[in-house]
């Protein structure tokens, strides 16, 4: 049984109607950036709803327990306002749980009522709810606009916003804002760091937060996380390499214009390409060599490349998700010969069409790029309909496509609700860089098995 027959490949121009999203709500973005603070809960001002979706879809792609707490709005604040909650709120939570920061971020409700959460934050610092070394930060994240990326973005800067600061204290460490990746990347960005001899602050750092080891102990807050004294200390950084500008731009530009901390903002190190700037900006601000280990590193993935090239030639790849991912992606598939032909994203911001089209930069002619609201999965899905694809890459909804249409399909972005393996094993660096080889291979080449002729099915491929 086909499961989204009702898909008709005759495309027609929308403006007001959104099918299959391709992006989630703001406050999840929120969230996960808060996780990757030491010992601080995300807070979620609205009704636990909201809260619930929100944890869930975050467990679901982790596979592990995300720690939240709620306003918890009932009718009364939904027409009164959120402040006597948020109080409340913040009163308990200090008590109960014991965090070093409490991360507020806002949803629809709240965002429609209007509640000023730096005032109640104010309020609750002036009637003594907050106690001595302890802090409550903030972020809006009114999901009716923008996306998660737009969340977590907003509280990256956030971070800087409450915490980083400048002091005569001048450091040689350089400030590393990673982006919307896995727990796995950001621990491979720190291995690549230090094989650099690089002293680094990493923020926000989900490692051992939503990746943490069985260790038979139950622990509210794991050991990961970057600690509040690395976020102000970030301020007298040498330099910030801020990895995907949706992501990690505003934050990165947040700290240069209150800090003078000068940023490089580059693309998400996936690929070879991509990955070559990232060390090299690391090379150039650190001022260090490249250690031979990392050239042979280099050299692997190189040689994989090139040795499976008539597996990658020429295939035409669908890809969704959001843009840093989707941009240094198709980056990395043109560089395999493969043929980025659609890519879509719900994230909205300025600068994706011309990313997108500084990478195609006329190498793949018929490529469809579109953004916003009505880049959804279902405009996806009408495109591979009027001609098909030989790959998908993208989250766990594409699932329904490559069943129904019978195309491969690696799982990559957020969220993956029904594999793992993707906050275990990264895919930036040259290391991540096999891994996504390794998983386009393995999905092309399950599919020619798959679909060949007894003649033609082969042993040795
Ligand atoms: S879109 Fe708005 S109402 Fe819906 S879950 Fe997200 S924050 Fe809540």
């Amino acid at each position: 049984m086909t499961l989204l027959r009702h898909t008709t490949a005759d495309v027609k121009e929308r403006s007001g109607l959104t099918i299959n999203p391709a992006k989630t709500c703001q406050p999840i973005g929120a969230m996960y950036a808060a996780l990757g603070v030491r010992n601080c809960l995300p807070h979620s001002h609205g009704s636990q709803g909201c809260c619930a979706y929100h944890r869930s879809t975050l467990t679901r792609h982790y596979k592990e327990p995300v720690m939240a707490a709620t306003s918890s709005f009932t009718e009364g604040s939904s027409v009164f306002g959120g402040q006597s909650n948020l109080l409340q709120a913040i009163e308990n939570i200090f008590t109960i749980y014991k965090p070093d920061i409490i991360a507020v971020h806002t949803t629809c409700l709240s965002e429609t009522i209007g509640d000023d959460i730096p005032q109640i934050i104010a309020k609750a610092k002036e009637e003594g709810k907050i106690p001595a070394g302890k802090f409550v930060i903030h972020v809006n994240t009114p999901s009716y606009v923008g996306s998660h990326v737009v969340g977590f973005s907003g509280m990256v800067k956030s971070l800087v916003d409450y915490f980083a600061v400048a002091t005569d204290d001048k450091r040689r460490t350089i400030n590393i804002i990673p982006g919307w990746v896995e727990p796995s990347d950001m621990r491979e960005i720190r291995r690549l760091t230090a094989a650099l001899g690089v002293e680094t602050i990493i923020f926000p750092d989900t490692s051992d937060v939503l990746d943490a080891p069985q260790t038979g102990q139950r622990q509210f807050y794991p050991d990961g996380g970057t600690p509040v004294e690395s976020l102000r200390k970030a301020g007298d950084s040498l330099s910030t390499i801020a990895l995907g500008l949706s992501a990690s731009g505003a934050a990165a530009r947040a700290l240069d214009a209150k800090c003078k901390v000068p940023c490089d903002i580059l693309e998400l190190p996936i690929g070879l390409r991509a990955t070559d700037r990232f060390i090299d900006a690391l090379r150039r601000a650190a001022r260090v060599h490249v250690p031979e280990a990392l050239n042979r590193e280099r050299g692997r993935l190189v040689d994989v490349m090139s040795d499976m090239h008539q597996y990658f030639y020429n295939k035409r790849v669908a890809l969704w998700g959001d843009p840093d991912q989707l941009v240094a992606l198709s980056e990395f598939l043109i560089d395999l010969d493969m043929r980025p032909v659609y890519v879509v994203t719900g994230t909205p911001g300025r600068e994706f069409e011309a990313r997108m089209a500084r990478v195609l930069a006329g190498k793949i002619s018929e490529a469809k790029v579109r953004q916003g609201s009505c880049a959804d999965m279902f405009l996806m899905h009408q495109w591979i309909k009027e001609q098909p694809v030989d790959l998908l890459i993208g989250n766990t909804y594409g699932k329904y496509i490559a069943r129904d249409e019978n195309i491969p399909f690696v799982r990559h972005g957020f969220p993956i609700m029904d594999r793992v393996g993707h906050s275990y094993f990264p895919t930036v660096g040259y290391q991540g860089g096999l891994r996504l080889l390794e998983k386009i291979l393995d999905a092309v080449l399950a599919h020619k098995d798959r679909e060949s002729s007894e003649e033609s099915f082969e042993l040795v491929m």
